[in-house]
């Protein structure tokens, strides 16, 4: 391992996971410490050369691996020399918690503001207006709709938000 990473903590898996999936992982998991080849990578983890070349892509993008390019003086020929720089996950899991927080103050407001019904056979759920409309039967199927208290719902997503804050706040 040539980084400080702890690829075993959940929110870090999670996070290298939805950019490059378990390939990925693998890749990150056993690549060779110091500048190292595509080819090389692939032979050491075992992940297809193609799989390997699109995971440090993504993780270029993301500024978690770096190249360097090197000519050969007499082929002519580039080679690229890949290092990783995972520390920079740090940065990456902020910008991603303050995203998936906006994304839930956004839903935070959206179920404060306005009130639902379910329906009793299929579960879908309406807005008030659209419930109304329909004199309170479900447009789709025909059923019965309830009022729905959404109490419940509305402490989980700020217990979620409160969690991310102080996630947020611990790594500031
Ligand atoms: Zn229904």
């Amino acid at each position: 391992m040539n980084f400080l990473v702890d690829l075993n903590n959940p929110v870090v898996r999670e996070c290298i996971l939805k950019l490059v999936g378990e390939e990925g992982l693998k890749v990150i998991r056993n690549m060779p410490p110091g500048e190292v080849t595509d080819e090389r990578i692939s032979e050491v983890t075992g992940v297809l050369l193609n799989i390997v070349r699109r995971t440090l892509f993504i993780l270029y993008e993301n500024r978690l691996a770096s190249y360097r390019r090197e000519r050969d003086t007499n082929s002519g020929w580039l080679t690229y020399l890949w290092t990783l720089n995972m520390d920079n996950i740090e940065s990456l899991l902020t910008a991603e918690s303050r995203k998936l927080l906006k994304n839930l103050e956004t839903r935070l407001e959206f179920e404060r503001d306005n009130m639902f019904y379910v329906c009793e056979s299929c579960g879908r759920r309406y807005l008030f207006e659209t419930a109304s409309e329909s004199s309170f039967v479900c447009p789709a199927c025909g059923a019965r709709l309830d009022f729905e208290d959404n109490k419940a719902l509305i402490a989980t997503i700020k217990k979620r938000i409160g969690e991310i804050e102080s996630r947020i706040g611990a790594r500031a």
